[in-house]
């Protein structure tokens, strides 16, 4: 699946990097950015974990 982040919505409180910090991470100037947007069986059940944390529902799984 596909890791989709609405930017528009995000609000840079980095709940998704503490649950998926292999995906998730705030850079210096409090953007989000993604290292993939591919799931993995490695790294689905963190993205799970930060979809199920963001308070704007800016994240979601997309299949391909
Ligand atoms: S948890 Fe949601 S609002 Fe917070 S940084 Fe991640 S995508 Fe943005």
């Amino acid at each position: 699946m596909k890791i989709k982040v609405d930017f528009d919505l995000c609000e840079s409180n980095a709940l998704c990097e503490a649950m998926a910090p292999e995906v998730f991470e705030l850079d210096d100037d409090d953007f989000l950015q993604m290292h993939t947007e591919q799931t993995t069986d490695e790294n689905i059940a963190n993205v799970r974990r930060a979809v199920a944390a963001c308070p704007r529902a800016a994240i979601s799984l997309v299949e391909e």
